[in-house]
């Protein structure tokens, strides 16, 4: 195992200036980009900025799986911790060829931001494995995955980092996960853990409604949006990048809502209907087909590079990141960008955006039902409890709207578009926190 450990008490005056001497590259120089035009906006004091620019620890494991053909696989993984003040450390584990260090740099800062932004006593973190899930079997994923839990060991707990499902992880992943780091602590500490991780399943300790928290956050950013705005989502035309757990579900909701699901790309491959694809027949053909859309009845195939160019007034990235860039952003035709995805939209893809008079729900509260929700899985558990449906939706609406009225407002009193706005106000809590506090020693 590697760990790197930043001394936040020793952080050199070369922070600031390293973004002009080292060029950051895809999503790290979008986080840092967009961390710095907001630090710069609430004049942010100067060690709170050397502080957030950096990351508290970054663990690199590498360990040796058991293939079914019995020979020996190496994998690494990587789980990168990014700030703590404010609890510990929360966020993602992706299983996808593009995990690497910096990506998963980017998305620990993103969860810094998100879990402040939702007023929630967490941090930010982000983990995963390089590697393509669709090359083994369940049986390999599932050894794969305990052996990652095990090697990571102690930098995971249900009180210092809490790892949730994303990109190709789901409920039964955290399940092998909480079982392995529950069967490896002393017996009597057991059955007090299984909150190392949530997203688990109904059953085993999962959330009711934890499948559905993301997307359906999604969904009620669009609507307070909509609401704001005095527009009705019945009949309007939405695309969705990403048929997973957030594309689903934001489709789902979007859908019982009146509106109209015209395009879809998933990493298959696209497809489109004039007359709508009907949500829940397509969730039910990519179940059977691999989770994959390519092939469904119901639509027509379309160019990848088209999918954007779809005529519709709602866009939904719900993929990976750096989707809508400086090369495919002035093709757009929504009006209303909402990232369901983490950092799907480059900084000057925004740009081209913003300048054209869109609006983009930001990441950081767009999606950031998952996280909310999670963080009622972890209190659930902690507490002994067990909620129902109806009152985690409604705990749920009552949290997301808290947000969006909290950003909607702060931006329209400090001229600033969403995103920056949101940064602003996850920014200075933070901030708020280190200044009550001092640094040690
Ligand atoms: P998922 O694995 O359930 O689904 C991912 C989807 O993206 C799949 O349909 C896949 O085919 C598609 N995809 C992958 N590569 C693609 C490509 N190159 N082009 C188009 N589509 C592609 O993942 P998820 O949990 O739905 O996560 C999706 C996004 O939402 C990620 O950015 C994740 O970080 C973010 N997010 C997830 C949660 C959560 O609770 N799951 C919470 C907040 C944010």
């Amino acid at each position: 195992m590697t760990t790197i450990t930043a001394d936040i008490n020793n952080v050199s005056n070369e922070t600031s200036s390293q973004k002009k001497k080292i060029p950051l590259k895809g999503m790290m120089n979008n986080v840092m980009e967009q961390f710095y035009s907001a630090a710069d906006h609430i004049e942010i004091h100067p060690n709170i900025r050397k502080i957030l620019s950096i990351t508290n620890n970054e663990i690199m494991v590498s360990f040796p799986v058991k293939m079914d053909n019995g020979e020996v696989e190496i994998f690494t993984g990587y789980r990168v911790q990014h700030n703590n003040a404010l609890g510990p450390y929360k966020g993602g584990l992706r299983y996808h060829p593009t995990v690497d260090i910096d990506a998963a740099r980017a998305l620990a800062m993103w969860m810094t931001w998100k879990t402040s932004l939702a007023g929630l006593p967490y941090g930010g973190a982000k983990g995963g494995i390089q590697l393509d899930p669709s090359k083994y079997s369940q049986s390999e994923l599932e050894r794969i995955t305990r052996r990652f839990t095990f090697a990571l060991a102690d930098n995971i707990g249900p009180e210092h980092d809490i790892p949730a499902p994303d990109v190709n992880t789901n409920s039964q992943t955290m399940a092998w996960i909480a079982d392995t780091y529950m069967s490896t602590r002393p017996p009597a500490e057991r059955s007090a853990n299984q909150h190392v991780v949530t997203g688990k399943p109904d059953g085993s300790g999962g959330l009711e409604g934890r499948d559905r928290a993301t997307g359906y956050g999604v969904f009620l950013n669009i609507k307070f949006w909509a609401e704001k705005n005095n527009k009705s989502l019945i009949g309007k035309k939405f695309i969705v990048q990403g048929f997973g757990n957030v594309g689903y579900w934001a489709s789902h909701f979007m859908e019982k809502e009146g509106a109209k699901l015209v395009a879809v790309q998933d990493a298959s491959g696209s497809i489109r209907s004039t007359n709508g694809i009907d949500v829940e027949d397509l969730y039910n053909y990519a179940k059977v087909n691999m989770g994959s859309i390519s092939g469904f009845h119901g639509a027509f195939d379309l160019d990848n590079e088209k999918f954007f160019a779809t005529e519709c007034d709602i866009c939904i990235p719900a993929a990976l990141g750096n989707q809508i860039t400086k090369e495919n952003a002035s093709i757009i035709k929504a009006d209303l960008i909402a990232e369901g995805a983490n950092g799907p939209t480059s900084v000057e893809g925004e740009k081209i955006l913003l300048n054209k008079g869109k609006t983009i729900l930001p990441d950081i509260l767009c999606n950031s039902g998952g996280v909310v929700g999670s963080y009622f899985e972890w209190l659930q558990n902690r507490n002994g409890e067990l909620w129902h449906l109806d009152e985690v939706m409604a705990k749920l609406d009552k949290k997301i709207r808290e947000s969006f009225n909290k950003v909607y407002q702060y931006a329209e009193n400090e001229g600033l578009d969403l995103r920056t706005a949101a940064y602003c106000i996850a920014i200075r809590r933070i901030e708020k926190a280190y200044i009550q506090r001092g640094i040690f020693p």
